[in-house]
């Protein structure tokens, strides 16, 4: 079989096991004469996968039915507009900017017209790190991304404020646990295809009381309150996307789930960052203790030698390590389906790099 070894951001690598169920499964689904992909979205095989998958995440992340767990569409970027219109509650909305994706969330809050501050960025410095910030208690929301996929800096752990957080974790979703609870988690969602699954599915989970807040001007099909009353399936949804997050979500139960996977993803990234920190050859983008575990941004002495690393990784089966056209330089994404041996191969390969180039 001729399988890359896959370092890109998004869509980005699956674990092996589950695109091989997904391909023995894909002509008649546990034998059963029909594919996933060809019965109602309303049948009976179809409404146990998918309450099944909601129940799994709501086990992994220990939540009651105070949440709602939704299988959306329109990726994280219809997020950025959809939070804003349902969560905005007449006071002021907080967002902190770390990157290309907030910027785009803070963007779709003032075309909301809402009233909301930029409490804290890193702009400054080409937001090379995590800023220090309180949300003040008494705010609608405080906006955050916990893990920003282009320059490769994560929050170590998540703030915990007074007022409820909204969190984009597109890039670290299921990467490792989060009490909902003592974050004050009021919406947290990503779109699959970093680290959950294939695109087209954006995974929504929302403390049910805070989708009330929406006002009558909004559209039906983009209320919370809509989907979750409807389970989902106000429209019909992104049922083969569902049933791949929900392979998934098996593996990682397999993997010893987030926490075991939360210890490996550690473990490949310092691999990563031991060697950058070593050499007087790579530089890592991000600052320490900003680092993110699942994107790490770095640069050889110039650009030319970027290109060539990324010519020659090619060559040897290694993909998707050019860097974001707005960072530029290399990065290396190592979401939960990129295994521990991808990465020493990477290592090695870095190594081997730098002797016949520095
Ligand atoms: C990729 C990404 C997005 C955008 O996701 P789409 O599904 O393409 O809309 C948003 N936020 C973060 C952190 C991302 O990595």
């Amino acid at each position: 079989m001729n399988r890359v070894l896959n370092f890109s951001a998004g869509p980005s690598a699956l674990p092996l096991s589950v695109l091989e169920r997904a391909r023995d499964e894909f002509i008649s689904y546990k034998g059963m004469g029909f594919s996933i992909m060809e019965v109602s979205h309303r049948g009976k095989v179809f409404d146990e996968l998918h309450n099944n998958a909601i129940a799994k995440v709501k086990k992994f992340y220990g939540l009651n039915d105070d949440y709602a767990v939704l299988f959306l569409q329109g990726g994280a970027t219809l997020q950025f507009a959809q939070i804003p219109m349902n969560l905005y509650n007449g006071g002021v909305a907080e967002y902190v900017n770390t990157g290309v994706w907030t910027t785009k969330a803070i963007k779709e809050a003032k075309i909301q017209n809402i009233n909301y501050k930029v409490i804290a960025s890193s702009e400054d410095s080409k937001f090379d790190h995590i800023p220090n910030f309180n949300f003040s208690d008494d705010a609608d929301y405080g906006y955050i991304c916990s893990n920003n996929t282009i320059y490769g800096t994560q929050y170590a752990t998540l703030p915990s404020p007074k007022c409820p957080l909204v969190v984009d974790s597109s890039s670290d979703l299921l990467s490792r646990d989060i009490d909902f609870k003592a974050h004050n988690i009021g919406l947290f969602y990503g779109g699959a295809q970093k680290n959950a699954g294939p695109a087209g599915i954006t995974i929504v989970i929302i403390r049910k009381d805070l989708a009330n807040r929406v006002k009558e001007s909004v559209p039906t099909p983009l209320r919370y309150t809509t989907q979750i009353e409807a389970n989902s399936l106000a429209n019909t949804p992104c049922t083969f996307g569902i049933y791949m997050f929900d392979l998934v979500l098996d593996w990682i139960k397999d993997q010893g789930g987030l926490n075991a996977i939360n210890s490996i993803n550690q473990k490949k990234a310092a691999m990563l960052y031991d060697l950058i920190d070593g050499s007087d050859f790579y530089t890592a983008f991000a600052k320490p203790g900003s680092r993110s575990i699942m994107n790490v941004s770095f640069a050889t002495p110039n650009a030319e030698l970027d290109m060539k690393f990324v010519k020659l990784a090619e060559e040897n089966a290694m993909i998707g390590l050019k860097g974001h056209r707005i960072l530029g330089g290399l990065r290396a994404s190592i979401y939960n389906a990129v295994t521990t041996q991808s990465v020493q191969t990477l290592c090695e390969f870095m190594k081997e790099f730098q002797r016949t180039h520095g």
